[in-house]
């Protein structure tokens, strides 16, 4: 079936789903409000996350830090300074433009020089068609603010544009309280801002939105080197499913991310073949990146990014030693109790060999020397493996892949459409509807009651007494719940209950008993 944002976004909003923020004072662009259920999928997907990321693992933790912080951060990082995105704006109709994205579709690439930006020859304004548009400019995408009362510029601050920073910024808390080893990560979901020149496509692009981010802390090649005596690559083949190895170098552990993500989208019900890796080239990437790759998703406006997951060297923890004048580096006692027992000769040699390759990729001598004598004392500033996602991003992609209507023809030949949000069960809003096959006789009602009571304690559970049956699954479809349990006469007869199957339409029979054992199995990840 040919999937249509109109018609998702018409389904989200009628069943309270997803609505536009401010909508009765006519919307605010790129913002939006998630409803009764869209708010029940969003906990489910940060849920799923969490558990997947953080609690079935021992090396990774959690942090959940302010959305504003020192303003200093954002120097350190370069967002302050670079965190921008062209803009172009149409003469003649005032339309502003992602000047990127505008020359994309009219299948061109943006010129850039240094910081600098130029359209190519005949680009067009894609609402008027006309040529009169202004040179491209940057544009700042971080939201500012001011702390205290007083507006002046010692009191501006920013709405985070990532949750990534925080968790560099409190690196050393972290390391010092969290009894964790390098190789170790540190995970948090929450808000970010960016003031987006176009946001579109629904909630894929949005100014206020949420990010799920890990920073995996691993050693850096040279001390996997000096432990193991060679660093794997993926050129040695190594199990990317087991459990991870101390001799992997940065190669491996990206890889191994990659992976881990790739498993967790299958698990949280996106099929393989509409995910798409994009390898960023040697150009597109950031200075200090060694890999990016991004996990993206055929929606039905394009195949475009769910998240990114890059190897950024200790680029970052290095910028905050540099800028806070506090050391971020770590103590590896591993390393140093190797190191400790290396001899004088095998250590020169080793100091010789780091310096010619740091001096090979056009870095400082000197810096090398200083970073191997930190290794022989057993300290690093670790590097990082980021996979970071987008929460909303992940919502809007699970509503598409869940969507479909279902051509039915019932036993007198007559067709019927069934719109059906087919959601994992584990991510499904609501788990259970609970529905007393009639209203009207108190013994029925009572003990569908008390099974709804019963069961809402471990799930999210609807309660539908209103209309027939029949219409009663059909709402349920519509949002994808994935069991409805019906409480009828036999119920008070023999206590069991009828399970209507969401995706197949099959009823069986199931003692209430075995109810919720039924439903554990089918709802875990
Ligand atoms: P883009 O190139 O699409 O602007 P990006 O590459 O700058 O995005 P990252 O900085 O890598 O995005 O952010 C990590 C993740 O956060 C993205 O993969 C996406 O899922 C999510 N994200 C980023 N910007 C937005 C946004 N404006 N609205 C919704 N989600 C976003």
């Amino acid at each position: 079936m040919e999937k249509n944002l109109e018609q998702i976004s018409s389904l989200c909003k009628r069943r309270g789903i997803i609505f536009p923020s401010s909508e009765i004072y006519g919307g605010i662009n790129g913002f939006w409000d998630y409803g009764p259920l869209g708010s029940e999928l969003k906990r489910n997907i940060r849920d799923a996350w969490w558990h997947f990321m953080v609690q079935w693992r021992n090396d990774v933790v959690g942090l959940d830090a302010t959305i504003i912080m020192h303003p200093r951060i954002w120097e350190a990082s370069g967002h302050a300074a670079g965190f921008a995105d062209p803009m172009v704006d149409c003469k003649d109709c005032k339309k502003r433009f992602r000047a990127d994205q505008l020359c994309e579709e009219q299948g061109k690439k943006l010129i850039q020089t240094g910081k600098t930006f130029q359209l190519p020859e005949g680009t067009v304004c894609t609402a008027c068609g006309s040529k009169n548009l202004t040179e491209p400019r940057s544009f700042n995408l971080m939201f500012k603010t001011y702390v205290g009362p007083v507006e002046d510029d010692s009191a501006v601050a920013y709405l985070r544009p990532e949750t990534a920073q925080a968790i560099f910024a409190q690196f050393t808390n972290i390391f010092s309280t969290a009894r964790k080893q390098v190789p170790f990560g540190v995970a948090q979901s929450g808000k970010s801002f960016r003031n987006e020149i176009n946001p579109r496509n629904y909630t894929f692009r949005s100014r206020e939105f949420e990010q799920m981010e890990l920073e995996f802390f691993i050693r850096p090649d040279e001390a996997v080197e000096l432990i193991c005596g060679k660093v794997a690559t993926l050129a040695d083949n190594p199990d990317l499913n087991g459990e991870p190895q101390e001799n992997w170098g940065w190669e491996v552990w990206h890889r191994y991310w990659v992976e881990q993500r790739l498993a967790w989208y299958k698990l949280a019900g996106l099929p393989q073949e509409d995910l798409h890796l994009y390898w960023q080239t040697k150009d597109e990437l950031a200075h200090y990146a060694r890999a990016c790759v991004d996990i993206e998703y055929a929606f039905p406006f394009g195949v475009q990014e769910l998240e990114g997951i890059a190897a950024r060297s200790d680029f970052d923890l290095s910028q905050h030693q540099k800028f806070s004048g506090k050391s971020m580096q770590v103590q590896d006692d591993r390393l140093r109790l190797v190191c400790a027992e290396m001899s004088q000769e095998a250590k020169d040699a080793f100091k010789a060999k780091v310096v010619a390759d740091w001096t090979s990729r056009g870095k400082d001598a000197a810096a090398a020397e200083q970073f191997v004598e930190d290794l022989f004392l057993g300290r690093y500033v670790p590097h990082v493996i980021e996979p970071s996602a987008g929460t909303d991003r992940l919502a809007l992609a699970l509503i598409c892949n869940a969507y479909d209507e279902e051509k039915l023809v019932d036993g007198k030949g007559k067709e019927d459409i069934r719109t059906v949000l087919h959601f994992a069960p584990a991510l499904a809003p609501i788990k259970v509807a609970v529905l007393p096959l009639v209203k009207n006789k108190p013994e029925l009602r009572e003990k569908a009651w008390k099974l709804f009571t019963d069961l809402r304690r471990d799930w999210k559970c609807a309660w539908d007494e209103t209309g027939a049956i029949g219409r009663r699954y059909r709402r349920q479809d519509e949002v994808g719940t994935p069991f409805c349990v019906t409480v009828d006469f036999d119920t008070l007869e023999n206590d069991t209950v009828t399970v209507r199957l969401r995706d197949s339409m099959e009823q069986i029979r199931l003692p209430i008993a075995e109810l919720p054992a039924y439903i554990r199995k089918a709802i875990t990840l």
